[in-house]
């Protein structure tokens, strides 16, 4: 019998695949994750930025009023679908700043003053699929919620700068800075309605995209990448010739600390990020190293968002980034992953032997030493040849043999791996644990 829900499978024996633009992260390539993951993870220590876990899963309203109808996200990424228990209407998030804001909200989670928060999420968006542009990704995320700026802005910009050092990238030779302001919601609609004049005059010049942006969202013009538009958009009106006074000394407050920090950047001021929500500071990281899929990382203030989603006025500014666009820069660049081995390969030569190798080895691993033990194949244990070439292949900095002759000694043989000139020698079992004291980190 079938249910409604779930079609018959054809041949139950085919292999089945992931989902397309979506990706299984195996060994060894998921050392490099990890890699990152505690770099970002000393990062926001560093910074003190707490970390936030909100659910895969919202309500698709939530992305529909907070990233804005007329955006590449709601029209056509979004993976939304009917839950068919109850009809409630939901979307895999396509992005982390809309959940953290509603949580923000829904718990009054800013009581009891500003919070700094970071995130790291699985993504969500139908596009095509290619190098650097996937189904499924993953993002760094962070959000300083409550303060005005621009320190905080500033500081958020730093904060990826430090990551890049951390993660021996360059700036300026890897990565480049692209700042610009959006001002506040009165001066882009002066600039929109510029912007409106100017493209009428140009019509037959549009795309489709554009062409059908011109009246809901023409600002999104600006951020074309159709080649055959370039010129026209080139000749624009900028924002920039709009910002007040305000908005100017905020985006100069920027600069100034940028500046004192020796952070090189361009003001772009066709950097107009691809979200409604955005205003003042916006800027991007940028490389040449990933061709089309250059923006690492993207961010800047949205001071409306928490009214635009039922909450009390809230400043806030926030960045994402790409964690698999960020991995390729670091390969395109050579970064190598620093190898992860364990310290101590146990080497168990036969069942009589395993009680007490099990036990050193809990002992070792009590005092935090990275512990492979053998283990046991369908036809026993292995010849010693090939254990010692397990224990070579995992780049452990020793071997423990728990051979029969040692074990009746009370005794275990020690064995460096790394070292050519160092004797094999022996230990008591009581003694692994302090042996394991005396070793210097690898
Ligand atoms: P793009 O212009 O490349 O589509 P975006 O403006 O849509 O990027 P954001 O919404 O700002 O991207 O997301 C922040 C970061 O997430 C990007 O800078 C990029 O590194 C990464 N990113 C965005 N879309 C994808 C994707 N489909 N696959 C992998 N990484 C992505
Ligand atoms: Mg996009």
């Amino acid at each position: 019998m079938t249910s409604g829900c779930h079609p018959p499978v054809e041949d139950m024996s085919e292999p089945l695949q992931a989902v397309k633009g979506m990706n299984d992260i195996l060994p060894p390539e998921s050392a490099r994750w990890e890699w990152f993951e505690a770099k970002v993870r000393a990062l926001m220590a560093r910074y003190a930025y707490a970390n936030v876990r909100t659910p895969v899963v919202e309500p698709t309203a939530l992305f529909v009023r907070g990233l804005g109808e007329v955006t590449d996200i709601v029209e056509k990424e979004m993976y939304s679908f009917e839950d068919s228990m109850n009809g409630d209407r939901l979307t895999l998030r396509p992005e982390a700043t809309a959940g953290i804001v509603r949580a923000m909200i829904e718990h009054n989670a800013l009581y009891n003053g500003p919070l700094r928060l970071w995130t790291e999420v699985a993504v969500f968006r139908h596009e095509r699929p290619q190098k650097g542009r996937y189904r499924q990704f993953h993002q760094i995320d962070v959000e300083a919620l409550g303060h005005p700026g621009p320190d905080v802005d500033a500081e958020q910009i730093l904060m990826c700068r430090a990551l890049w050092r951390d993660l021996g990238l360059v700036e300026g030779r890897d990565v480049r800075l692209e700042l610009n302001s959006l001002g506040q919601a009165h001066e882009r609609l002066a600039h929109r309605a510029a912007l409106i004049e100017h493209f009428e005059a140009h019509v037959e010049e549009l795309d489709a995209d554009a062409r059908r942006r011109l009246h809901s969202n023409p600002l999104r013009i600006l951020d074309s990448k159709n080649p055959a538009m370039q010129a026209l958009v080139e000749a624009a009106p900028q924002l920039t010739d709009f910002l007040g006074p305000e908005s100017l000394a905020h985006l100069d407050a920027v600069r100034a600390v940028l500046d004192a920090a020796g952070l090189e950047y361009r003001i772009n001021p066709r950097l107009v990020r691809g979200l409604d929500y955005y205003n003042l500071t916006v800027f991007e990281w940028i490389t040449e190293r990933l061709g089309s899929q250059g923006t690492v990382c993207g961010g800047g203030r949205y001071d409306a968002l928490f009214e635009q989603l039922g909450g009390k006025p809230t400043p806030a500014v926030g960045w994402g980034m790409g964690i698999e666009r960020m991995l390729l820069l670091l390969d395109a660049v050579g970064v190598p992953t620093p190898a992860s081995a364990p310290d101590v390969y146990a080497v168990v030569p036969s069942d009589a032997a395993l009680p007490a190798a099990m036990r050193a080895c809990e002992a070792l691993r009590a005092e935090g030493l990275a512990v492979q033990m053998h283990a046991r194949g369908r036809d026993g244990w292995g010849s010693m040849k090939s254990q010692f070439k397990r224990a070579d292949a995992s780049g452990a900095r020793f071997a423990l043999i728990f051979g029969d002759a040692e074990l009746a000694q009370g005794e275990v043989a020690l064995k460096p791996l790394r070292d050519p000139d160092a004797a094999q020698r022996s230990l008591a079992l009581t003694a692994v644990a302090d042996w394991a004291g005396t070793l210097a980190p690898a």
